[in-house]
């Protein structure tokens, strides 16, 4: 089974192409909202954040995300810190999601984040997509589904690195700057690409 990364910047269309591969039949692993669920269920992981973020950002067992998004905003040092209790424990459970897909003997699996490359999680994994938009079409798009202020999405791209670095290390890009037909005929080709792949990796 080979492990493919799917990554790109905030409002690239990461989720959106992962729908379609989706709808061709391939697993796929969503490592933000699967981080987001940890932080809500792994003692574990409660404890280390509670002692170094404090008690407070949980109320009644409810981890309050814009009160922890607070304490680390505009701050790497802290951000760093979150950052580093997080990931290993994402990256356990993507390794415990693995497992579980080999029994459906799957040519590929896919490995959605949107910080595959900045954690350098994109090492571990044998392909690597990257979807590409232009910045303004981005922060068009999820300002429009985030209802958030501009100033607030350039913020959290701020926070990611530049589109160029992570293209740099694409084994595919896919161009996502036209509409949803433009992005299936490229998934498709992918899609076949990575079967191809995975049957001569297997030969
Ligand atoms: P994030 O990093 O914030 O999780 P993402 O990379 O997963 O974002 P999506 O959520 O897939 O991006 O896309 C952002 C928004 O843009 C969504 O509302 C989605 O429906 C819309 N969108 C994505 N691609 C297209 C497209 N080709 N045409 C029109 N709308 C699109």
């Amino acid at each position: 089974m080979l492990k493919v990364g799917i990554t790109g910047g905030i409002g690239s269309g990461k989720t959106t192409v992962c729908k379609l591969f989706e709808a061709l039949g391939v697993a796929v692993y969503y490592a933000d909202d699967r981080a987001k669920f940890l932080m809500q269920h792994e003692h574990f992981l409660i404890d280390q954040l509670k002692q170094n973020f404090g008690e407070e950002i949980y109320d009644h067992g409810q981890l309050n995300r814009a009160m922890l998004a607070q304490k680390v905003f505009g701050n790497k040092e802290q951000l760093a810190l979150l950052n580093s209790l997080v990931h290993p424990v994402v990256f356990r459970d993507t390794e415990r999601w693995y497992q579980e897909q080999l029994t459906a003997k799957p040519p590929y699996v896919l490995k959605e984040a949107a910080l595959l490359v900045e954690t350098g999680a994109y090492k571990l994994l044998d392909q690597l997509i990257v979807v590409s938009a232009p910045l303004d079409v981005r922060l068009q798009r999820v300002v429009a589904r985030d209802k958030v202020a501009a100033a607030e999405v350039t913020q959290r791209m701020n926070n990611q690195l530049a589109e160029e670095e992570k293209l740099k290390l694409a084994d595919f890009v896919i161009e996502n700057n036209s509409d949803l037909e433009a992005l299936k005929i490229q998934v498709e080709k992918i899609h076949q690409a990575l079967i191809e792949q995975a049957k001569r990796k297997h030969e």
